[in-house]
């Protein structure tokens, strides 16, 4: 291994990724259960070479900037649904919205009635039910 690049979080997320398709192909006879079967065989398939291409590429600061910006990706998506199981919880007491003007979100107290709300980070304002 050595000059190769090696294993990282995309390439264990890959090989994860990978088994999705693979299974659903076996499941329904694999490449002898007709196209869908193949086709997915195929995705699964490429998936995994595509994954030993990357461990085994001596480009190692592409690989690293491919797995830095799968790394950024991955802890978008989860911010995004740690927000909104935030806002879930919080939802008896407060309300949420989207500034019109540069999409921030913002929490308001509820039951204030129709009330005019200031966006803190451009100062855009509009009016609301809370
Ligand atoms: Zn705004």
């Amino acid at each position: 291994m050595a000059g190769r690049y090696g294993n990282d979080s995309l390439s264990r997320f890959l090989i994860f990724a990978a088994l999705v398709p693979l299974v659903v192909s076996l499941l329904i006879g694999g490449a002898a259960g007709g196209s869908l079967g193949t086709v997915l065989w195929v995705i699964a398939f490429a998936i995994i070479i595509y994954s030993n291409y990357r461990t085994f590429s001596r480009d190692i600061q592409r690989r690293a900037a491919e797995n830095s910006r799968f790394l950024e990706l991955k802890s978008r998506f989860f911010r995004f649904f740690k927000k909104r199981r935030e806002q879930f919880r919080q939802r008896r007491d407060y309300k949420f919205f989207r500034c019109p003007g540069c999409k921030a979100t913002m929490r308001v107290p509820r039951n204030r009635g129709k009330i005019q709300i200031r966006c803190s980070r451009c100062g855009n304002a509009f009016i609301r039910k809370t």
